[in-house]
């Protein structure tokens, strides 16, 4: 078994950025606790351990699994208030979001320390990196958002592959800084960089490829998967969206991803991302 962390992005399907603007909220169930639980049993079923970085308004609405997540043993992380990516915000409407966050977290699941943030939809960029000011005042000690190549949405490509203490470029290090930045693990073959990591990496690579490339990738540094337990949920609603889209948000969804996550847990030894750090 090769040492690893585990990450779950806890928020709807709804929260997704190709969704978010199209779903009608008071239409529609969210389907997290559906979603949720058989993930929560999958990862017992392996004794296996995950950082959740949870959104502030699922908290909210299903206070009872977030604790049962802390009962588990399970690491309560940060993913925002609303799951609005940092380029939509600024640092005084961000830090708003952080509190708001922890002022939840403090009635829900009291005592429970929050070390780790993840930028929804990993906005984390030079750009955006004021964020990382408000996170070590809030007493955070770690990120999670440098995605270290460079994609359609988002990527700082000249970033760091394993956990640094970033400076204001997110590229450079900064020795003294008071956070570190876990970046996403990906992995280059020649010319070819491919983010073997999860989320729809996870359900599109040949899953050969991608044990192959975390089984590499791990012998440079630790390395951290992230899914989010809407695609591991058959019953995830499927929302009329273009070929593109469509293809990135439901590919393998459900059974396929489930399956996909099962192989990983038979490979590799999860642990929150605080104990592994
Ligand atoms: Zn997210």
């Amino acid at each position: 078994m090769i040492p690893a962390a585990l990450s779950v992005d806890l928020e709807s399907y709804w929260h997704a950025e190709l969704l978010r603007s199209r779903v009608d909220r008071g239409m529609m169930a969210d389907r997290v606790e559906e979603a949720t639980r058989p993930l929560l049993d999958l990862l017992a079923q392996y004794q296996a351990r995950a950082t959740f970085f949870v959104v502030g308004e699922v908290m909210e609405a299903h206070p009872q699994l977030i604790q049962d997540i802390v009962a588990a043993g399970h690491e309560l992380a940060c993913h925002g208030y609303t799951h609005r990516p940092l380029w939509e915000l600024d640092e005084a409407t961000f830090e708003a979001e952080i509190r708001r966050f922890r002022d939840l977290a403090a009635r829900i699941v009291p005592q429970t320390p929050i070390w780790g943030f993840r930028a929804p939809t990993f906005s984390l960029s030079p750009a955006t990196a004021w964020a990382l000011d408000v996170l070590a005042r809030y007493g955070y000690h770690y990120d999670s958002s440098v995605f270290p190549m460079k994609t359609p949405l988002y990527g700082v490509p000249r970033a760091p592959r394993r956990p640094y203490r970033p400076g204001p470029d997110l590229v450079t290090e900064a020795p003294d800084g008071r956070l570190w930045e876990w970046p996403m693990t990906v992995w280059s073959v020649g010319p070819v960089t491919l983010p073997v990591c999860g989320g729809f990496y996870l359900r599109a690579l040949p899953m050969p490829l991608i044990l192959h490339g975390l089984t590499r990738a791990a012998g440079r540094g630790p390395v951290v998967i992230y899914l989010h337990p809407w695609e591991l949920d058959p019953g995830t609603p499927r929302v009329p969206l273009p070929p593109r889209d469509r293809f990135i948000t439901y590919y393998h969804l459900g059974d396929a991803m489930r399956r996909r996550v099962e192989r990983l847990l038979q490979h590799f030894d999860f642990l929150p991302m605080r104990e592994r750090l």
